[in-house]
């Protein structure tokens, strides 16, 4: 049976972001490589935009700041960039927010089980092999075919409630 694994855990209080955001930029520059896919400097900036920090961000946000970094960054390139990034795994759409967050694993088949805090924002995700079962196996007792399964779930993250 698959482990259960985090994939992106809460930041640590002295967790390296700067780190944390460059590896992540040369595994998506790798992957693309490998993969003979363009990361073109928007996309690359969108997805650098996106793990600005690890709380989800809107793409309005990423928008407004492209077009003060440069003008005429038109909403359809964005839109399309951040499709791109979503497609190849690099960042993932949290429906209940309207807002992408960065993925830990890109390129590597998972189901994700976001634990998103209410109070600072902070997500953190999961790849839970036994949920992803557990709803496959429900669901299918009422005949109907898992598509996608993207759980969010809403709380306060060891940090706030410390606080
Ligand atoms: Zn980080
Ligand atoms: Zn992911
Ligand atoms: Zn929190």
């Amino acid at each position: 049976m698959k482990e259960k694994q985090v994939v992106t855990p809460f930041r640590s209080v002295d967790h390296q972001h700067s780190t944390c955001l460059n590896s992540v930029l040369v595994t998506a520059e790798h992957y693309c490589q490998q993969r003979g896919l363009k990361l073109t400097p928007l996309r690359r900036r969108v997805l650098e935009l996106v793990w600005k920090t690890h709380e989800p961000v809107k793409a309005y946000d990423i928008l407004q700041t492209l077009q003060a970094e440069k003008k005429g960054a038109a909403p359809p390139t964005v839109y399309r960039a951040l499709d791109f990034l979503q497609q190849q795994g690099f960042v993932h759409k949290l429906e209940s927010m309207n807002a992408y967050v960065g993925c830990g694993a890109p390129g590597q088949h998972h189901t994700s089980q976001f634990l998103i805090c209410h109070i600072c924002g902070v997500v953190a995700e999961l790849d839970d092999y036994d949920i992803g079962e557990l709803i496959g196996s429900k669901a299918d007792s009422l005949g109907f075919k898992v598509s996608q399964l993207t759980i969010e779930i809403k709380g306060v993250c060891g940090s706030c409630q410390a606080a």
